[in-house]
């Protein structure tokens, strides 16, 4: 390791308060394991002014072995609504790339770094991002995917602890502890600067390729 790698693990283990150690050198959890922290997430009460307010949590969707993760920042009015990550517009964006580009939502797996909304859909805070990691951590344990796709500043900045910008950051894959992650532009801000759609396009693309879902 070197000593900014060292560093980054550090850092990582600290916000995540778990074992951030390479996937591979453990055993894959069982397929229990999902539905296991799924409940665990379904009763958390760790946010009181996110837990009061939620219709319910939103976990997560797709493959349970999938190769690809995206990773957004929290879930807005519909997710919150339908129990289900990116479903709104800026999920519906992301789904319609997925599709163009020749592959699906079924095919990969979607999360966000909160499981609650927050209210007025404000940004997470640190103290929300902190108690929610976990869960997160533990979903990427178990389905070990090639890559994790961070979508947008918020979810980039969580899962890099890096204070650089998505812009700088963008469309390049960057390896921490063996765990590939892969920042692209939030599909909400793609809903603002359409002029941005060919590139986050390309950034799926890239990404998809590279975990063998396009050929
Ligand atoms: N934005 C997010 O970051 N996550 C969602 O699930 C929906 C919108």
């Amino acid at each position: 390791m070197t000593p900014r790698q060292k560093r980054k693990h550090q850092e990582l283990e600290k916000l995540f308060g778990v074992d951030f150690l390479p996937l591979s050198k453990t055993a894959p959890p069982g397929p229990s394991k999902m539905a296991e922290i799924q409940k665990e997430v379904a009763s958390c009460r760790k946010c009181t002014d996110l837990c009061d307010r939620r219709t319910q949590t939103v976990f997560g969707v797709g493959a349970p072995r999938a190769p690809l993760m995206f990773v957004g920042e929290a879930p807005g009015a519909d997710e919150d609504l339908q129990g289900e990550p990116f479903v709104g517009r800026a999920g519906q964006l992301l789904t319609r790339t997925l599709e163009k580009i020749g592959t699906s939502r079924s095919e990969v797996y979607i999360a966000n770094i909160l499981k609650c909304r927050p209210p007025g859909n404000r940004n997470p805070n640190q103290d929300e991002m902190a108690n929610c990691m976990p869960y997160l951590i533990q979903q990427i344990k178990t389905i070990r995917p090639g890559a994790i796709c961070c979508m947008g500043n918020i979810a980039t900045r969580a899962l890099l602890q890096t204070q650089t910008g998505i812009t700088r950051l963008r469309g390049k894959f960057q390896v921490v502890d063996g765990i590939r992650f892969f920042p692209t532009f939030h599909p909400a801000y793609i809903l603002r600067n359409m002029s941005e759609l060919k590139t986050f396009e390309a950034d799926l693309r890239k990404v998809c390729k590279d975990v063998g879902l396009l050929a």
